[in-house]
């Protein structure tokens, strides 16, 4: 059975037999607030259109196993089984964005809720400090799977941004992910694309394609070091995407989408955190459009020998960056740390990845997530 989220098979099918295609938005907007309704009991359907989803599509292919909220409710993780067995996590962070102030003005806004996706049942690309890398790769995620992280977390928040940070490498699924962002910027789910974000390790063919296909989405790189060397002993994918290469990519991706480029980097204590490194990585980027953050490495359930940077050395080479190379640089501080042990891969990644960022020695002008960086 396909997933009625799966929109290229429903839309086909509905194209098939003449039914109208407006309502796959009625009755995605129906189950994206109400759970075991199958989509053809969806009210103010043809027959026709029940007919057909009857027949070939469940309401959700994918099932909440688990849901785990931090003792502070800021993050909810749900455990996901998917349609084969596999099981994938998806983390809901919420917050309130008129809390705090940034730059020193009170922050427009109300609650918010950022939802952070998975793509894949485990990774290819093997980083050596990431849980998902050593357990190499399962399955792609389809389009529709993707979709209903965010109906299933739908139903318990509305979400307002979502990042593709968690299991697996999104553009290594790109036709899927490109899909499912498709569908969740229309009409059902209206999320804007710039509040949309894919974090890769840097697929350069991939990356060429993005800035044609979804040019108003922010791309997050996770560099993770100034250096080719460096870069290919903690992420062995780097070897296949040389760190020149990749700069040139993101340079003809910025020319042509005009939009600001967040660079990942993760603290690992002694390989990519030294003084010496955070010139090089000045250097680097010191001509680009970037705000680079820096994600504090948390081992916990980490099969990895990597160990954390110190906070000094973490303040030192943000110091450096911002004041050297007036590189805009924020330092991740983890939201629901607590239920982070609960997490297979997601506990490395969701570390750093999926937390809100502040700066040091302005805690209190924390940017609660990764697009008002852009502002
Ligand atoms: S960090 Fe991302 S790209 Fe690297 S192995 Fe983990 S999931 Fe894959």
């Amino acid at each position: 059975m396909n997933s009625v989220f799966e929109e290229a098979v429903i839309r086909q099918q509905f194209e098939q037999r003449g039914i109208n295609l407006k309502l796959i938005s009625l009755i995605w907007k129906y189950l994206a607030v109400h759970e075991n309704v199958e989509a053809y009991e969806v009210p103010g359907l043809s027959k026709a259109a029940c007919d057909v989803l009857r027949t070939n599509f469940k309401s959700t292919t994918s099932t909440v196993k688990a849901t785990v909220k931090s003792a502070d409710q800021s993050t909810t993780k749900l455990l996901i089984q998917l349609q084969n067995g596999s099981f994938v996590e998806t983390v809901i962070m919420s917050y309130d964005s008129r809390l705090g102030t940034y730059a020193g003005r009170q922050r427009p806004g109300g609650p918010r809720a950022t939802l952070c996706v998975s793509s894949q049942v485990g990774c290819k690309m093997g980083c050596t400090f990431c849980a998902t890398g050593s357990m190499g790769f399962k399955s792609n995620l389809s389009a529709g799977e993707i979709v209903e992280q965010l109906v299933h977390a739908s139903r318990l928040l509305q979400i307002r941004n979502v990042v593709f940070m968690g299991m697996g490498e999104p553009l290594n699924n790109y036709n899927s992910v490109v899909e499912a962002i498709r569908s969740m910027t229309g009409q059902c789910f209206q999320i804007a694309p710039r509040h949309i974000t894919i974090s890769t390790v840097g697929v350069i063919p991939r990356i060429n394609s993005l800035k044609y296909d979804l040019p108003n989405v922010n791309l997050a790189v996770s560099l993770h070091a100034p250096l080719q060397e460096v870069r290919c002993q903690i992420m062995p994918a780097a070897r296949a995407y040389p760190l020149r290469k990749l700069m040139d990519t993101l340079r003809s991706y910025q020319e042509h989408c005009k939009r600001k480029i967040f660079i990942e980097y993760i603290m690992l204590d002694g390989i990519n955190d030294q003084e010496d490194q955070a010139h090089q990585l000045g250097t680097l980027l010191e001509e680009r459009e970037v705000v680079v953050n820096l994600i504090p490495f948390n081992p916990i359930g980490s099969i990895s020998k990597f160990s954390s940077s110190t906070k000094e050395n973490i303040e030192l080479f943000q110091k450096v960056l911002r004041n050297v190379y007036n590189i805009r640089t924020t330092v991740r501080q983890e939201m629901g740390q607590d239920i982070s042990g609960a997490c297979g891969q997601l506990l490395v990644k969701f570390s750093g990845e999926n937390s809100i960022n502040m700066e040091y020695g302005r805690q209190s002008e924390g940017i609660p997530d990764i697009e008002d960086l852009s502002l």
